[in-house]
């Protein structure tokens, strides 16, 4: 019979060791879908920037640049949120193809 361990012997895991790990660890390598900006669309509104939950939509003047694919985790709020439709989500793969050949 499968005897369920104590809460004292299940080993200690999930510890932070040290702070910046969001800056070492990069959290768009597994993106499925990428967020693929229409620049005649794209108004420079920046609702886009207001509801990306990874701060990956850089600024700068007020002006929007591409995507910090580093850190974009391809959550798709940013093309929901597009009051102007500027922003596509097109999965990961069909890219990466279109890439090599
Ligand atoms: S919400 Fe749409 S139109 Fe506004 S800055 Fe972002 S991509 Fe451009
Ligand atoms: S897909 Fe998500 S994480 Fe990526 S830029 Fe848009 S809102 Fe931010």
């Amino acid at each position: 019979m499968y005897e369920l361990k104590k809460w004292f012997e299940i080993p200690i895991g999930s510890i932070v060791p040290e702070a910046g790990s969001s800056m070492i660890n990069n959290t768009g390598s597994w993106r499925m879908l990428r967020p693929v900006l229409n620049t005649d669309k794209c108004t420079n509104c920046l609702i886009c920037w207001i509801f990306c939950p990874d701060d990956s939509i850089p600024v700068n003047r007020e002006q929007r640049f591409e995507t910090d694919f580093h850190y974009c985790k391809g959550c798709g709020i940013c093309a929901v949120e597009c009051p102007y439709d500027a922003l596509e989500m097109v999965p990961e793969m069909e890219i990466k193809l279109k890439e090599i050949e």
